[in-house]
């Protein structure tokens, strides 16, 4: 079994109070490899090392295009070495080896092209002289030094959707990764050291949110947190920024309504519902979870649904053929079957799964059954609250007007989607619907070029686009005086006469 360092300026390091966390494989629940559980002394000479590093104008004044450069070659990297990133990534994750294969890594690496080649042309909007005596123009710098903390649901992704906006427009980065999956995170490093990026701009640090994450957070060294994850952890992250008004860009929880109107192609609904829903094994921040479906198409939806849903194949999620892996962690599954438990106590109906399911040869997983609740309860908690797994809660409802409000009514604005075949219905929902995405006819897309962005408590700030490259820099205006004059006309507020 491997034991993994830390990456802190650009060596590699163990903890230095040799403190260890064990990492498991949630499939089989064997420990898989041993992380290092990062010191306060360790948390601070990571920070030490970013700010040297971004003092020095080695990496934040090198041309975009440079730096660019270093950016592809670590894609490159990552394409060539893809099978060493498939393989730790299904381990420590659980998720099927067809979505990590097939979709996280190739997507990943379209991101950190997406995020190269836009950084280049990130320049200031305007340079004119909008009052008669002078030129303004803009400046788009970076911030300095970023603390960057993920979760454990897209590893590696997570890190390249914060890590590199910010390292592309010149920033230096330290990050921790979460303790059930820092696996892919350490790897990475290992690239950014075999394409020469200078030392201290990467650091990659291990160890529990609540202590290295809350260090990070308030450290006056530190100008900016890019943290995703769930909102309970980003109000954290906002109390302990306010120290020192750090800039924290916060991407949180969802609970996206999928609204299937009495016009759409029902067949084309299950399958987008069933995808929506079991994505990254129901453990995806955009996943469908309330299922708003008219009541003339009922019935249908909901028969095809079932039928299709005990059609999956849950399994070794290293088996090309299996559909659903399972959840990360013991707790993770304690808490969806408590979810379960509660939305049956407040009314809900179970129409089928949420139960274990026998995994042959993997008795040990953290496995449970999609699970199909019906409620007319829309306060219930598996209406209202993010459960974070295969939890489909379906609901009823009549009219446009009613199931907008209903969609809305939530604390969550992250993703959402509409079925219908009828344009005006779907180009008013995309009006209506207070969430940073809308699909029509769709749930989950997200291209590189396009925002991942919330409202309300799923946090502000943007992932993807051209959006997340500002979101890691300061925006400064410049003025150059064109009349050489000693005294300009307006200094007469002061020199009066
Ligand atoms: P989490 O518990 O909030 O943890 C996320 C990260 O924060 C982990 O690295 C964790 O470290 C760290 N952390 C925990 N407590 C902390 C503290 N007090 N101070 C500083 N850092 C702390 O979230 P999760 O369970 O890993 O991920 C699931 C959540 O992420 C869901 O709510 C999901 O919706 C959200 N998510 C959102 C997006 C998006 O783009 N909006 C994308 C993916 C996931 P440890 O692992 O060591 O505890």
């Amino acid at each position: 079994m491997e034991t993994y360092k830390m990456y802190i300026n650009g060596e590699w390091v163990n903890s230095s109070d040799r403190k260890l966390i064990d990492v498991r494989n949630p499939a089989t629940n064997e420990i898989i490899a041993q992380v290092q559980s990062a010191s306060t002394e360790d948390v601070h000479k990571a920070i030490a090392s970013a700010r040297t590093s971004f003092d020095s104008g080695i990496w934040s004044r090198m041309p975009p295009g440079d730096r660019a450069n270093v950016l592809l070659k670590i894609a490159d990297l990552l394409e060539k070495d893809k099978n060493t990133f498939i393989n730790l990534e299904v381990k420590n994750t659980g998720k099927s080896i067809k979505q990590v294969s097939e979709y996280d890594i190739p997507y990943t690496i379209d991101n950190i092209k997406f995020m190269a080649g836009a950084s280049r042309i990130m320049a200031g909007k305007a340079m004119a002289e909008y009052v008669t005596d002078g030129t303004s123009a803009i400046r788009r710098e970076p911030i300095g030094v970023v603390g960057i903390i993920t979760p454990w649901n897209y590893p590696l992704m997570m890190i390249i959707w914060r890590a590199f906006p910010a390292i592309a427009m010149g920033n230096s980065v330290v990050v921790k990764p979460a303790s059930y999956t820092p696996l892919t995170a350490i790897k990475l490093a290992e690239l950014m050291d075999k394409v020469g990026v200078p030392k201290g701009v990467f650091n990659v640090i291990t160890g529990p949110g609540n202590t290295v994450g809350e260090e990070l957070a308030k450290s006056k060294d530190v100008e900016m947190i890019a943290f995703t994850g769930s909102t309970e952890v980003g109000k954290r992250l906002s109390e302990l920024g306010a120290s020192n008004l750090k800039k924290v860009s916060l991407e949180l929880g969802g609970k996206a309504p999928f609204i299937v109107f009495k016009d759409a192609n029902i067949d084309a609904a299950v399958e987008g519902a069933i995808v929506g829903g079991l994505v990254n094994n129901g453990q995806d921040c955009a996943n469908s979870t309330r299922y708003y479906i008219h009541e003339s198409v009922f019935d249908q939806f909901v028969s095809k649904l079932k039928d299709r849903l005990s059609k999956l194949k849950i399994g070794n999620p290293e088996d090309h053929n299996t559909d659903m892996g399972p959840m990360i962690s013991e707790s993770q599954r304690e808490r969806v079957e408590s979810y379960i438990k509660k939305g049956k106590i407040e009314g809900g109906h179970l129409l089928i799964g949420g139960g274990r399911p026998d995994v042959k040869g993997f008795e040990h997983g953290y496995y449970i059954e999609p699970a199909v609740i019906y409620t007319e309860n829309e306060s219930s908690v598996i209406v209202k609250e993010e459960i974070f797994g295969p939890v489909f809660t379906i609901l009823k409802f009549k009219d446009y007007e009613d199931v907008i409000r209903r969609s809305n009514d939530v604390t969550y604005g992250l993703g959402s989607s509409v079925w219908t075949s009828d344009i005006t219905t779907a180009m008013r929902a995309t009006r209506d619907l207070r969430f940073g995405t809308v699909w029509v006819n769709e749930h989950v897309v997200v291209p590189s070029e396009m925002p991942w962005a919330g409202y309300k408590q799923s946090g502000h700030g943007a992932s993807l686009s051209a959006y997340s490259l500002e979101e890691f820099t300061y925006i400064k205006h410049v003025y150059f005086d064109l009349t050489g004059k000693v005294r300009k006309d307006w200094y007469f507020q002061i020199f009066k006469g």
